[in-house]
């Protein structure tokens, strides 16, 4: 088994990022620029968006953070994705979910300026990914594709099983696989909670991609020898013997499947960290004005 090291392949990737956010500030007068907005204190989004804001900084990029209790209301959240649509000294925008229930998550996200959407949430984003035209691709699914990138992992041709068809994960997850591109040229299955024989399915993967939100829900009899396996769950525990007072699980049984699998990614130390790359990517190519001029 090889590790697919979120941790080493996202800090060589963020040094690029680096060099290229100070070309860009000697040609610009100015740093690329992300907006986060956080509504309320769930524990898993603070942890998040102040992992977001930190690598801002780290590779030179402006952030912002603006914040809101949980009785916001959706004028006034709509308000202020808005006023930062109007801000030229804005490149990336990104709300934070999960919103509270009296907010619809689907007007917040098609509210925000398409060309400042770097999580890549928009319906324009998302439909121009569809047709391989330039666009933000959703940072989680952009992350798993330059972690493919960077391992050289050849995929043409082979059986990607995602496991979640969500709009942000799975499902891109699944179009950007069968894309006549590099990575991607597999033959896509994708299963959600309805599927009849998950295991079956996930059996024939040779990459298999789990994004389920469900803890060690992938285990060893599930998974086919020499896979490669993708881990994106983030599930949190809280824990008495970490500093943070909490653990993360991933949807794999990683002891178990990791002997058995020709690579995988850990979790922590993968896939997050890769989404942030993305993200990060995502907000330079919009400050340089790479996908929409
Ligand atoms: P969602 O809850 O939006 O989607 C989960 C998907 O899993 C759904 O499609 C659901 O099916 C499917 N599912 C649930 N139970 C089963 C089951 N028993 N068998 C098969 N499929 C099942 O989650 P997200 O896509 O947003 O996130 C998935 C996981 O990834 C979470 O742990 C989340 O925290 C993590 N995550 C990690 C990120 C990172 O940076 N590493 C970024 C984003 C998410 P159905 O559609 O039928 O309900």
């Amino acid at each position: 088994m090889q590790l697919l090291d979120g941790k080493f392949v996202s800090e060589k990737i963020k040094q690029d990022i680096a060099a290229e956010a100070a070309e860009f500030l000697t040609s610009s007068g100015r740093k690329p620029h992300l907006v986060a907005i956080l509504v309320g204190n769930d524990g898993g989004s603070e942890t998040y968006v102040a992992s977001k804001m930190k690598n801002c900084e780290k590779v030179g990029f402006q952030s912002s953070l603006i914040r809101y209790d949980n009785s916001v209301t959706e004028a006034e959240l709509l308000a202020k994705v808005e006023e930062i649509n109007n801000d030229t000294g804005v490149d990336g925008l990104i709300v934070q979910l999960p919103l509270p229930k009296h907010i619809d998550p689907e007007k917040v996200t098609e509210k925000i300026d398409y060309r400042k959407d770097v999580d890549g949430f928009h319906p324009v984003n998302l439909g121009r990914m569809m047709r391989n035209l330039p666009c933000f691709i959703p940072a989680t699914p952009y992350g798993i594709m330059l972690m493919l990138q960077a391992y050289g992992i050849d995929t043409a041709g082979k059986h990607c099983v995602v496991v979640g068809r969500s709009n942000i994960v799975g499902s891109p997850m699944s179009i950007l696989m069968g894309r006549n591109a590099n990575p991607g040229n597999c033959t896509v299955t994708l299963t959600h909670s309805k599927t009849i024989n998950l295991k079956e399915m996930c059996l024939q993967a040779d990459i298999l991609i789990a994004a389920i939100g469900r803890k060690n829900y992938i285990t060893a009899d599930m998974v086919k020898p020499g896979a490669i396996v993708i881990d994106v769950g983030m599930n949190r525990e809280t824990s008495a013997t970490t500093k943070s007072g909490y653990k993360l699980y991933g949807d794999v049984d990683f002891e178990h499947v990791a002997p058995i699998a020709s690579w995988i990614t850990p979790v922590p130390g993968g896939v997050g960290l890769m989404t942030i790359v993305g993200l990060l990517k995502n907000t330079l190519a919009s400050a340089k004005g790479e996908i929409y001029a």
